[in-house]
C-alpha cells in the first residue's frame, strides 16, 4: 500500500483505491491510500508549521534538493515512464518522455530558486529609499488532472518550493502512482518534514478542503472548466480570498490554408489531435481548412490514420494507447454519437476496439462536413476525436478559429508570411503555433490560455515567479 505523506510521515488512510491499467483492466498497478477531509486538514497544518523555516531557508538549500530530485527522476525515467504509461495509458515513449520533462522542469526550477530578484527605486520624498522584494505566499494547494500525471505536478510543486512555499498536493484519483513516486523522490532528496505533503483522495473531499481551508494561501489547479469554476468560488468564499491559478480546457483550432505544405499540415494535425489519445489540453480538435486543399487534406489525414496502431501502451509499435478510463471512453463515444446525429460525416474511425488485452481502446475519429456551431465543434471532448470545417479563405478561417469560448492554443499551417503574422497577432489564445502541432510545449516558456481556458498568472519558465511570490514595497528614511 502506498500511503499519503503528511508532516514527513507516510500514513495509511481508512480507505484504499485500486490503480487500474487502462491497457489491461485485469492488471492492478498498485494500491494507494484514499485520504479524506481529516487527512487534508492535518496536511494543511503540517504545511503551515513547516512554512516559517522553509520560507527562510537559503536558495542554495532549496536548489540542491530540487536538483537532486531532478537527477533521480532522470536516472529512473524508463522505470517511472513505464509506471506512468501503465496507469494513464499513453504510450511508453510518451510516458518516458514525460518523466524526462519532469526532471528538466525540476532542474530548471532549481536554478530559479537562485534567481529571485527585486528592485531598488528612489522614493519621491527626500531621503526615501524604496525596495521592491518578492516573498513566498505561504501554503500552496496543488490540484492536478490525470492527463499529465507527473509533468503538471512537477511544474507546480517545483515552482512553489523553489520560491519558498510549502505545499499540499492532491493528484487526480485515477493516477496516484506517478504522483506518489514524485513526492517520494522529493522527500528523500531532503525536504524537511511538512514542506511537501501528499494527500491522495477524491476531488470533492480532499480538493474541497484545500480550496476552502483558511490555512491555504493559494491554489494552483489544472483540470476542467466546471471544476475550475467550483474551485474559484471556494477560493473566494473564506475570510481571506486565496490567490488562484486555474488552467482549464480547450477546443484548439488548427487552420490549414491552401498554400500549406500538405505533408507538414497532416503531421501537425495527426500529432496534435490524436497522439496521447487526444487527451491533451492543447490537442487540436478542430481542423479549419480552406476550400482549395480541403479534400486533399482529408484524404491524407485518413491515410495517415489508417497506418496508426491503437494498442497496449507498453507494446512496441503502439502509436495510440487506450483512453484513460471507462468514464472518459463513454464521453468520447457519446460525442461521436452526437456528431453523427448532428449531421456531421464520420469519415474515419470512432469505433471501440476489442484487443487481446481488455482495455478502453478507441479508433481515432475524424468528422468532416462539420458546421462550426455543432456541439462536436464547440465542446471539449478530451479524446481522439477531431472535426474538419471547410472555409472559403483566411479571413473566415481566423474568425471560425476564434469563435469559441476557449483560448488555450491555436495553430496555423501556411507558407505565407503575411497570413502567419496576421494569425499570430489575432488568434485569441495564450499559445499560437505556426507550422507546428498545437500540443508540445517548451518547459522554460510561459504556459497558459485566455478566455474560459485560464484564470490567473502564467505557469512555467521565469514567469512562474509571479504566481508563487507576493511583492512587498518597503520605504525607508535613514
Ligand atoms: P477534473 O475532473 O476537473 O479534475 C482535476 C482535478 O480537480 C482532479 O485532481 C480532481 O480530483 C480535482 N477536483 C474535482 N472536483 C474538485 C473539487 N470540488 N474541489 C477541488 N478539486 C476537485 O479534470 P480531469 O478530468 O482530471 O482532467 C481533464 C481536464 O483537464 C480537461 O478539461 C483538460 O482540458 C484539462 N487540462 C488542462 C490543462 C491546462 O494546462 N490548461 C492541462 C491538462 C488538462 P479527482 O479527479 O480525484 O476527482
Ligand atoms: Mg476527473
Amino acid at each position: 500500500m502506498h500511503g499519503n505523506l503528511i508532516g514527513g510521515q507516510w500514513c495509511e488512510a481508512s480507505e484504499v483505491s485500486e490503480n487500474i491499467n487502462p491497457s489491461d483492466t485485469r492488471e492492478l498497478v498498485g494500491l494507494y491510500a484514499r485520504g479524506g477531509r481529516e487527512d487534508a486538514e492535518r496536511a494543511v497544518s503540517a504545511a503551515r508549521a513547516a512554512f516559517p523555516a522553509w520560507s527562510q531557508s537559503t536558495p542554495q538549500f532549496r536548489h540542491d534538493i530540487l536538483a537532486r530530485a531532478a537527477q533521480e527522476l532522470a536516472t529512473r525515467k524508463e522505470e517511472l515512464g513505464r509506471l506512468l504509461s501503465s496507469e494513464e495509458g499513453k504510450t511508453l515513449p510518451e510516458g518516458v518522455g514525460e518523466v524526462g520533462r519532469a526532471s528538466s522542469v525540476l532542474s530548471y526550477m532549481a536554478g530559479e530558486a537562485l534567481r529571485v530578484t527585486g528592485d531598488r527605486i528612489a522614493g519621491l520624498l527626500a531621503g526615501s529609499d524604496v525596495e521592491v522584494t518578492r516573498e513566498p505566499l505561504g501554503v500552496v494547494g496543488v490540484v492536478s488532472p490525470w492527463n499529465f500525471p507527473i509533468a503538471i505536478p512537477a511544474w507546480k510543486i517545483a515552482a512553489a518550493l523553489a520560491f519558498g512555499n510549502t505545499v499540499v498536493f492532491k493528484p487526480a484519483e485515477i493516477v496516484p502512482g506517478s504522483a506518489w513516486a514524485l513526492v517520494d523522490i522529493l522527500h528523500r532528496a531532503g525536504l524537511p518534514e511538512g514542506v511537501l505533503n501528499l494527500v491522495m483522495g477524491s476531488g470533492s473531499q480532499v480538493g474541497g478542503v484545500l480550496c476552502s481551508h483558511p490555512g491555504v494561501d493559494a491554489i494552483s489547479f489544472t483540470g476542467s472548466v466546471a471544476t475550475g469554476r467550483r474551485i474559484a468560488m471556494d477560493c473566494v468564499s473564506g475570510p481571506v480570498m486565496k490567490r488562484m491559478q486555474l488552467e482549464m480546457g480547450g477546443k484548439n483550432p488548427l487552420v490549414v490554408l491552401d498554400d500549406a505544405d500538405l505533408d507538414l499540415a497532416v503531421e501537425c494535425a495527426v500529432q496534435g489531435a490524436f497522439f496521447s489519445t487526444g487527451q491533451r489540453c492543447t490537442a487540436s480538435s478542430r481542423f479549419i481548412v480552406t476550400d482549395g486543399i480541403h479534400d486533399r487534406f482529408v484524404r491524407a489525414v485518413i491515410e495517415r490514420l489508417k497506418g496508426l496502431k491503437v494498442g497496449h501502451a507498453l507494446e512496441a509499435g503502439t502509436h495510440i494507447g487506450p483512453v484513460v478510463d471507462e468514464k472518459q471512453l463513454n464521453v468520447d463515444l457519446s460525442y461521436i454519437d452526437i456528431g453523427i446525429k448532428e449531421g456531421a460525416r464520420l469519415a474515419w474511425g470512432g469505433k471501440p476496439l476489442d484487443l487481446p488485452t481488455p482495455g478502453f481502446y478507441l479508433q481515432p475519429a475524424l468528422f468532416t462536413e462539420v458546421d462550426s456551431s455543432m456541439r462536436i465543434a464547440c465542446e471539449e471532448i478530451f479524446g481522439p476525436v477531431a472535426t474538419v470545417t471547410r472555409v472559403k479563405n483566411f479571413d473566415e478561417a481566423l474568425s471560425v478559429a476564434n469563435a469559441t469560448e476557449f483560448g488555450l492554443a491555436s495553430g496555423i499551417c501556411t507558407t505565407s508570411l503575411r497570413h502567419a503574422t496576421h494569425y499570430k497577432r489575432h488568434a485569441q489564445a495564450g499559445i499560437v503555433k505556426v507550422n507546428q502541432a498545437t500540443s508540445g510545449l517548451d518547459y522554460h516558456l510561459p504556459f497558459g490560455g485566455r478566455k474560459a481556458s485560464s484564470y490567473g498568472p502564467r505557469e512555467q519558465g521565469q514567469y512562474a515567479v509571479d504566481f508563487y511570490t507576493v511583492i512587498k514595497t518597503a520605504y525607508t528614511s535613514a
